[in-house]
């Protein structure tokens, strides 16, 4: 059956709204924690489970600054307990920015005519894939306006070419997707091209709020785009994004509206999304939206180890929106993936870096421009490992981020030799010898903190035969 976005109504009995505002301000408003009930909460999540509404209702309230301290300490244990040491990079590749939309936050929308208007074609797709492979990426998200021209054919056909881009030892192991939502038989049109995630933010659950900054197109359907994930379900695509634009409404109605969201999909399909975003407003070409409802700095980092807690399974990533120092704040209370050496001018990546912030030039202003190597640089200094890996979505253990966490040992048995993996590919091939000295260094260490757990021989063998030229090598 193929639904018609403008006229769509929810179909099918799995596929209804599940925001219920009232019962969404109802928690909100109703809750009253005390110290114990905050600590029983922190401590439900450490053993790692995921909280119900109105326990996250319980952190949102608690807003005395010791307990806003101990949340935020809990996430970080959370972070190193389940997550360890690494963060995965991927950078974001804008193929067209082409929009029937009106999305009041937007660069990008119909209303802005000086917005230069530009698709890649097939040799600019290339150039650009080569650009980002010259930088040592392996992970990209695809990102697209909504435009009758990004059909689900259009896309499959970009992610076909960049995934035939080969460019000395590198390639692009695995591509995500960001673009408007399709009808079922459109999903599994673009699921075919062999994609990781979809992503698609609601921006806000806040029906009403919706309504406000989505002021025409396609979009303003709130029921299309709140249920397009289950589509996407529908059609087989079991690696979802989910996301809220913070900044268009209280951020404490958008963080359990996120949840809400992540319980629908593991009741009906019995697996979360595999991500979360928390993208903060920033200045755009023309922006129009009621600042009421901003998210400052301080809220943000206390949201963000909120949502930690709150769905402690779900991959959370942060963007190059946010400025270094929000970033390296962030990273410690549950960010699991970042981009780096981010560029969101069309064709930007090889016209080299973006230091212009020319909002015509892009969907909005990014804060943090240091390159890829910079951030490298910055991880390892810091003792994280960066992992560019991608075996198990290659490997076919499909729900990648399922298996980190349902099968015992998964992270240090898979993950954390393979982030390793990824990073001697990365110090073999892109980095400065400095880089190299301090990443092998790093891998040293770690290989020595894994050893006291279990055999590593055949990761040391591995790492010795990427240093002799073998690539893309995994367990
Ligand atoms: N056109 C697709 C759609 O709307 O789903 C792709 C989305 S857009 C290219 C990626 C995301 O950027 C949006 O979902 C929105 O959350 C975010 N975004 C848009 N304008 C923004 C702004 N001014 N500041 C920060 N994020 C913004
Ligand atoms: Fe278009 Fe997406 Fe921007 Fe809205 S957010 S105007 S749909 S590109």
């Amino acid at each position: 059956m193929i639904y018609h976005p403008q006229t769509y109504r929810i179909p099918d009995k799995r596929m209804q709204p599940f925001i219920d505002a009232d019962e969404i301000w109802g928690f909100i408003n109703d809750v009253k924690p005390d110290k114990q009930r905050v600590r029983d909460v922190i401590q439900a999540s450490l053993d790692k489970k995921r909280l119900s509404l109105e326990e996250t209702a319980v952190l949102i309230n608690a807003d005395d600054p010791d307990l806003i301290e101990e949340i935020k300490e809990g996430a970080r244990t959370l972070k190193e307990k389940v997550y360890g040491e690494r963060i995965v990079l991927f950078a974001p590749l804008y193929v067209g920015d082409l929009c029937t939309n009106n999305c009041q936050y937007c660069g990008f929308r119909a209303s802005n005519k000086e917005v230069q208007r530009i698709t890649l074609n097939k040799q600019e797709l290339i150039v650009e894939t080569k650009a980002l492979i010259d930088q040592g990426h392996k992970r990209l998200i695809l990102v697209y306006g909504e435009h009758p021209k990004y059909s689900a054919d259009f896309i499959s056909e970009t992610v076909d070419i960049v995934y035939g881009v080969k460019h000395k030892n590198g390639e692009i192991r695995r591509v995500n997707i960001n673009a408007a939502p399709f009808d079922i038989p459109g999903f599994r049109k673009i699921k075919e091209s062999g994609i990781g995630t979809f992503q698609i933010f609601q921006e806000t659950y806040h029906e009403p709020t919706y309504m406000r900054v989505h002021l025409g197109g396609i979009k303003r359907n709130y029921d299309w785009r709140l249920t397009s994930l289950d589509r996407a379900q529908e059609a087989g695509i079991d690696d979802v994004g989910i996301g809220a634009l913070f900044g268009l409404y209280d951020w404490r109605f958008e963080v359990l509206g996120l949840v809400r969201h992540v319980n629908h999909f593991e009741a009906v399909y019995n697996v979360g999304p595999h991500t979360i975003s928390f993208p903060r407003i920033q200045n755009a070409m023309s922006l129009d939206i009621d600042k009421k409802h901003l998210v400052t700095d301080e809220e943000f980092v206390r949201l963000v180890s909120i949502l930690r807690l709150a769905v402690p399974y779900t991959g959370m990533i942060l963007t190059a929106r946010e400025p270094s120092h929000i970033r390296d704040q962030v990273l410690r209370f549950g960010v699991s993936q970042i981009d780096g050496g981010t560029n969101l001018e069309l064709g930007g990546y090889s016209k080299g870096k973006n230091e212009a912030q020319d909002l015509s030039k892009g969907q909005f202003q990014i804060n943090d421009n240091r390159s890829l190597s910079e951030i490298m640089d910055e991880l390892i200094n810091r003792g994280y490992i960066p992992s560019f890996c991608t075996a198990c979505y290659r490997l076919g253990r499909t729900g990648e981020h399922f298996m980190e966490f349902s099968v015992p040992g998964f992270i240090k048995r898979y993950c954390t030799p393979n982030a390793m993996l990824t990073l001697a590919e990365y110090l073999e091939d892109y980095a400065s010898e400095e880089t190299k000295k301090a990443g092998y260094n790093l891998i040293d260490n770690k290989i020595k903190e894994l050893e006291q757990e279990q055999k590593t021989e055949k990761l040391k063998e591995k790492i010795d035969k990427v240093k002799s030229g073998q690539r893309d090598l995994y367990f």
